[in-house]
């Protein structure tokens, strides 16, 4: 590790604007030192704080690097043929799980069990690029009890009432999900590493997960002094009353801290779950779901409970009537520690509540759900899509991230969405909502940080900050983010070079 070096390139620091260099000692970011090693970089190399990812499932995500992936399936018999390929490299008992469709790419045909028959029985579940959807293959479906249908899920049937293997949201999670083997502690803790690797390769200092307390517990927290990332957790457990308990889970370092727990209000835009105030435009007799604590008239009571143990309450709400509920269970926190993920859609009123609030979303899953977003909203409630610039103009503490594995966890990317409103058929989505590069570099860095409790100095290159720097191989906020956005050259963590691209 090196204990003291200087990066001979210009760089940018949201606190203090310009800089030429950026030292470091011991780890640290410090005054300028002409006796201490410099790196040299390639002309027009520029540094940057350390990017942070404020939303993704790190340990998921190692997990996915597994996984079969069909984001790239365009139709059906793509999927089958990737399908296909990866059950002949699997040993007899394996199972075959997948993740990543999406039937929009194909015009909009719903996967089913069908798709999987002819491979010598094997068990297969393919999950929805949401997560929130999984279609399994005929000798799954004939494990699973089908009898009755969870709160909050569906189990989609023919119209002879026969399921077809599609399965959503609570259906999918607490139906199909349980039957899967879980992956061992060794795997999860290789999925770990693996991920890792991966973000460091993308430039990306630090996260906000989304982890049970399982996998904080055997998995992550014994890393809490070595793990060469910061990481911010978010617990997923939601068992209510909800056990807040002091342990050794909550004895943070500065790679590893516990910032709060997460509920779901709704599901997603794409399975027609997000919970809405009017109904969908193209399936009139829903307006979404409400689940879990939302459903139960809770979420207030837990949002308080979190709050009263100094932790954060983060609240999935993709739905603008899911956002009016996640407001409404903050109306008692002055100290506005809560966290509004995603925020997809919103109406105006809202908009304004969430002055000095933290808002948490996805610039890439605007550029994934906006070309099916009319059909679902209707062009006049498109009005209320992905407001980036209302909500900065309205005060909102705007945080980015990428909800890996659901999206890539690349933050140029998402930078790239933020910056442009290209969606994923380069179309331009609502261009007035675009943000300037230097704000979306605000919400990839000093802002994730403070939402996040990051270490002090995080997400600055000022004296005293902890070394977390990425060097881009150009200036951001004069790159031409359509056709060559900036390209990671480096990723520093605590003064020690854990990228370097070759
Ligand atoms: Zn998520």
């Amino acid at each position: 590790m090196a204990t003291a070096a200087s990066l001979a390139v210009p760089a940018w620091c949201p606190t203090s604007g310009d800089r030429h260099g950026v030292h470091w000692a011991d780890g640290s970011i410090s005054e300028r030192d002409p006796g201490r090693p410099t790196i040299e970089l390639p002309r027009g190399a520029f540094a940057v704080p350390g990017l942070i990812d404020g939303h993704l499932h790190l340990i998921l995500g190692g997990l996915g690097l597994e996984m079969l992936d069909l984001g790239s399936c365009t139709s059906r018999a793509e999927v089958e043929c990737l399908v296909r390929a990866r059950h002949a490299t699997l040993g007899p008992d394996r199972w075959l799980i997948a993740q990543g469709w999406n039937e929009d790419r194909w015009g909009g045909e719903q996967p089913t069990a069908a798709w999987f028959d002819g491979l010598d029985g094997r068990p297969v579940v393919a999950w929805r690029m949401d997560h929130h959807a999984c279609v399994v293959s005929t000798s799954v479906l004939s494990r699973l009890d089908l009898s009755s249908t969870p709160e909050g899920g569906e189990i989609v049937r023919d119209a002879g009432g026969t399921p077809t293997g599609l399965l959503r949201e609570a259906a999918a999670w607490h139906i199909a999900k349980p039957e899967i083997p879980a992956p061992s502690m060794d795997v999860r803790r290789m999925a770990l590493d693996a991920a890792v690797r991966h973000l460091h390769a993308l430039g990306v200092t630090g996260v906000g997960s989304m982890e049970y307390g399982l996998d904080l517990e055997h998995v992550i927290a014994p890393r809490r002094h070595d793990l060469p990332l910061r990481m911010a957790v978010t617990l997923l457990d939601r068992d209510w009353p909800l056990d807040v308990t002091p342990g050794v889970i909550f004895e943070g370092t500065d790679r590893l801290w516990v910032v709060g727990y997460k509920s779901f209000i709704d599901g997603t835009l794409g399975s027609r779950t997000a919970r809405m105030h009017e109904p969908y435009a193209d399936e009139p007799s829903t307006s979404g779901l409400w689940t879990e604590l939302a459903a139960d008239g809770l979420l207030r009571e837990w949002a308080e409970h979190v709050l009263a143990n100094g932790l954060s309450p983060s609240m999935h709400a993709i739905g603008d009537a899911a956002l009016t509920a996640a407001l409404d269970a903050l109306e008692r926190d002055e100290r506005r520690a809560g966290r509004i993920e995603h925020a997809q859609t919103a109406r105006p009123e809202d908009i304004a509540r969430c002055a000095g609030r933290i808002v948490s979303m996805q610039p890439l899953h605007k550029a994934d759900d906006a070309p099916n977003a009319p059909s679902r909203l209707g062009a006049s409630r498109m009005e209320r899509f992905f407001r980036f610039r209302d909500f900065a103009s309205a005060g909102a503490r705007l945080v980015f991230g990428s909800d890996w594995p659901i999206v890539t966890c690349c933050p140029i990317a998402g930078m790239r969405a933020a910056i442009t409103g290209i969606d994923r058929n380069g179309a331009v989505v609502a261009p007035d909502q675009s943000l300037t590069p230097i704000e979306a570099l605000h919400a990839y860095t000093i802002e994730a940080a403070k939402a996040l409790r990051f270490p002090g100095g995080c997400g600055t290159l000022q004296a005293g900050a902890p070394a977390d720097i990425t060097v881009l191989d150009r200036d951001p906020r004069t790159a031409d983010w359509v056709h060559a956005p900036p390209r990671v050259l480096m990723t520093i963590i605590g003064g020690e070079i854990v990228h370097r691209a070759t």
